[in-house]
Formats: structure tokens, sequence, C-alpha cells
């Protein structure tokens, strides 16, 4: 019956790549192992276990939620990861999406792994999310904060990459700018609190930003104290 329900789910994520692939979402070799490696399903609630490889975003409790695959696919092909890359992610949520950059920076057997530092504000997300990703074996290269990620996490800074997964208002919060290595890459949701919100993609060269919009697109917003009041 498990192994059973095992292929079952390993079936169900090989249709949801080959969809994105079909799609022309997901074109990395990369990225398309990270997605068909990392078990989503171990990422929500057990309710909504059936669901994990639907292409849709789904509750996780507290009012959040686990992104649609397809944000997750185009956030990591735009982020360019790469073995051995530092990475900020502010709005942990399930741990997915970290579980996904640390398959990209941190791949096994790896002889330069990378590591992933990721924060959240709700406690309760933090606790799920840490539980998750020990579960699935990226525990070593993975970090969870608990606390408002648009201060960033200086003790680690410079990052090569950062990723945030939380509507910014437009006004980018300056730690992140700031925290981010030059020649780094920033990918962020920015706009309005709730509604019509562009996802960007910012380089950073010789303190210059070069942006780059992507696409229209929906995020929770990101509260804190660079971010919209709660
Ligand atoms: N990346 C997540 C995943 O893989 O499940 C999905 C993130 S969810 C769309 C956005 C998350 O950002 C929520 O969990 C929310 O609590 C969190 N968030 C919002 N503002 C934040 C802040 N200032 N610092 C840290 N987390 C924040």
């Amino acid at each position: 019956m498990v192994s059973t329900l095992k292929m079952h789910f390993e079936e169900k994520r090989k249709r949801l790549v080959e969809s994105l692939k079909d799609r022309g979402i997901l074109t990395k070799p990369e990225v398309i192992r990270a997605m068909l490696i990392v078990l989503r399903h171990k990422f929500v609630p057990k309710d909504a276990e059936s669901s994990a490889y639907m292409d849709s975003p789904l509750s996780i409790g507290l009012g959040q939620t686990i992104s649609a695959p397809h944000m997750n696919a185009m956030m990591c092909e735009y982020l360019e990861l790469k073995e051995g890359d530092k990475i900020l992610e502010i709005g942990t949520g399930s741990g997915y999406h970290a579980a996904l950059c640390a398959e990209l920076v941190a791949p096994e057997e790896s002889q330069n792994p990378g590591h992933v530092f990721t924060i959240e504000r709700h406690e309760g997300l933090v606790k799920n999310a840490r539980e998750s990703i020990k579960k699935t074996g990226y525990e070593a290269n993975v970090t969870v904060i608990h606390g408002d990620g648009t201060l960033g996490h200086p003790k680690e800074a410079p990052y090569d990459k950062i990723l945030v997964t939380a509507a910014s208002p437009s006004k980018i919060p300056l730690p992140l700018r700031d925290q981010l290595k030059d020649g780094g890459i920033l990918c962020i949701p920015a706009g309005s609190k709730n509604f019509g919100q562009n996802l960007y993609i910012i380089k950073k060269h010789k303190n210059e930003f070069k942006t780059k919009k992507i696409t229209g697109v929906r995020f929770v917003p990101l509260i804190g104290k660079f971010g919209f009041e709660s």
C-alpha cells in the first residue's frame, strides 16, 4: 500500500514536470532534476497531499500558501541557481522552495555545497517547515530562521541570490539590496498589497541595479519593517 502510494506521487510529479516543460516554463536540466526529486507532498498539510502535484497554490495554515509549482520553477530558472551558491529566501512558508533551492545549490555528493538561509515571520510555519526539511533530508543545507525577512540576515551576507516569496511594496527593501553580492540576482514580486503585483529580476553590478519586469503575479503580502503593515 505504502509503495503504491509512493509510485502514485512519483507518477503525478513526473506528469507535473512534463506539463511545465510543455508550457515552456521548465527549461533548465538542473531545475527539471530538482523538481523531479523534491517531494512536494511532504511539504503540504496531510489533507492536501493528494493535490500536491496540481499546478496551484495550496493553503498551509495561518492564512498563508505554498506557491503554485510553475511559480517555483520560474523563480528557480530566473535566479540562475548553481552549485555552491549562498541563498537567502524571504518567506519560508512550507519550506518547499527552500528545499528546491538546496537541491540546486547543494546536490548530493557536491564537493562545493551551497547553503539556503530562509526566513519566516510565523513561528508555527517555521516549526512545520523545519520538520518537513528534516524529513526530506535537506537539514544540512537549509537553515530556517524565525523573524522579519525585510531586514535580511546580515550575519551571513552577502548572498549570491535572494528570493522573496511574498509581495513587497514597490520600494524594494533596502537591506535586501545591500545584502546582495556584486553580480548577484534578486527575484521579488512587488506592487500593491493584494492586487497589481509583478515579478521582477534585479541584477546588481558595482552597486547599480538593473531591473527586469517578468510577468504579473499574485502573492501574499510581505509584512515587516521594510514591507507592508500587518
Ligand atoms: N516559499 C514558500 C513555500 O515554498 O511554501 C511560500 C511562501 S508564501 C507564498 C509567503 C510567506 O512569506 C508566508 O509564509 C508569509 O508568512 C511569509 N512572510 C511574509 N512577510 C514576511 C517577512 N517580513 N519575513 C518573513 N516571512 C514573511
